[in-house]
């Protein structure tokens, strides 16, 4: 029979992402309209080892669905990868009579869900990231915010390029993942952009911005994902001094494409959650109640196809390891030979899209 859950803890964890309250609050109010008590844990799982639980009923989460940031705070707390700490939050969970977990966060905070479950405490993941690199999902919590915080601030530059003639490369947030960078260079109609999935031919984007500038156009915006830490800025003078050499060669100062640097770093983990990053945290925080009451673990709630459905943490993070080249050798050893091939194919069918959308972007930027 399905275990009895009378009382269940959520937190937050990792980076933060617009959008984790909307998370929290469904949590808190899926489950107390099932009749179960919530508590949240402060600062992610430093709350656990530190004893910092605190109830969350219904007018708690009240007037939080339209705030970024989370409420319930965040930490990168290391003393939970220790088992001491570890025995320390399941010491707390107990004398709080916890029946089970809801993680909100990235791959890091699903690692600490997965070793929570394998103690004994059914754990549930919710992705909140930004970055939108749990590759089990097709959206996660706040990516849809960040990519509308970047079009927001890039529209401005792009203002202002347009008026001075300049070019403007900006470095967007996104760690591995190229995601915010792809979609934000079609949706500020950037000329180039940098992305960790496909190759880059630095020459040719100079070569185009100068053929784009004799034929006449002002104001160039380039997206580099912060994949490549130092290459906006190198970027930025090369374009500056290739053009700057050419207009004096050919005494031409319309030639030179003044290009200056924005890196946009953390102001895009703020900013008002979108309505369909609200929408999106709400579904996942219901399911993520309904997956923990009907006795599962260890799952991670995922979007797909517009769909909400769940993996398991592990399943996820060997899909995640294979998509970026990480696998460590044993890594998928408790994978069937279906079961790899099955993700293959999910990644093959990713790569591709990314591919085909990147290409699409290449077409038009000209
Ligand atoms: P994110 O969840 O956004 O990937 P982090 O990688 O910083 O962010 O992880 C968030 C927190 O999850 C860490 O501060 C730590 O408390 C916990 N965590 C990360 N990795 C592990 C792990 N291997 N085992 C247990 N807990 C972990």
């Amino acid at each position: 029979m399905a275990q009895k859950f009378r009382k269940i803890c959520v937190l937050t964890s990792g980076g933060d992402a617009p959008g984790m309250n909307a998370a929290v609050r469904a949590v808190v109010r899926a489950a107390n309209a099932r009749g179960v008590e919530v508590m949240a844990s402060v600062g992610g799982y430093r709350g656990m080892i530190h004893d910092e639980l605190i109830p969350m009923t219904n007018r708690d989460v009240s007037n939080k669905i339209q705030l970024s940031g989370t409420f319930i705070y965040s930490d990168r707390c290391l003393e939970f990868k220790e088992e001491a700490g570890m025995q320390k939050a399941i010491a707390t969970l107990k004398k709080h009579e916890i029946d089970g977990v809801i993680a909100i966060g990235g791959d890091g905070t699903f690692r600490g869900a997965t070793d929570l479950s394998m103690r004994g405490i059914p754990t549930i993941g919710i992705p909140g990231t930004i970055d939108n690199d749990i590759t089990a999902s097709d959206n996660t919590i706040g990516f849809n915010t960040a990519m509308q915080s970047v079009v927001y601030d890039v529209d401005k530059l792009h203002d202002t390029c347009e008026s001075h003639a300049r070019c403007n490369v900006v470095e967007v947030m996104g760690r591995g993942a190229g995601d915010i960078t792809l979609n934000t260079a079609i949706a500020t109609g950037a000329v180039a952009c940098v992305i960790p999935e496909c190759p880059f031919d630095e020459d040719a984007c100079i070569e185009k911005i100068i053929r784009l500038r004799r034929e006449g156009k002002r104001g160039f915006i380039i997206i580099v994902s912060e994949a490549f830490p130092t290459l906006g800025q190198e970027l930025t003078k090369k374009i500056n001094d290739t053009t700057k050499e050419l207009a004096e060669k050919e005494g031409n100062d319309r030639l030179w494409v003044e290009t200056k640097f924005c890196r946009m770093a953390h102001i895009v983990r703020g900013g008002t959650p979108t309505l369909s990053d609200r929408v999106l945290a709400t579904k996942m925080g219901v399911r993520a109640v309904e997956e923990l009451l009907a006795g599962n673990s260890d799952l991670v709630v995922v979007e797909r196809a517009g769909e909400i459905t769940t993996c398991g943490i592990g399943w996820s993070q060997v899909l995640d390891r294979k998509y970026k080249g990480t696998l460590k050798p044993g890594m998928t050893d408790k994978y069937s030979a279906e079961e790899l091939a099955e993700m293959d194919k999910f990644i093959e069918a990713k790569k591709a899209e990314f591919a085909a959308t990147y290409a699409m972007f290449n077409e038009l930027a000209n």
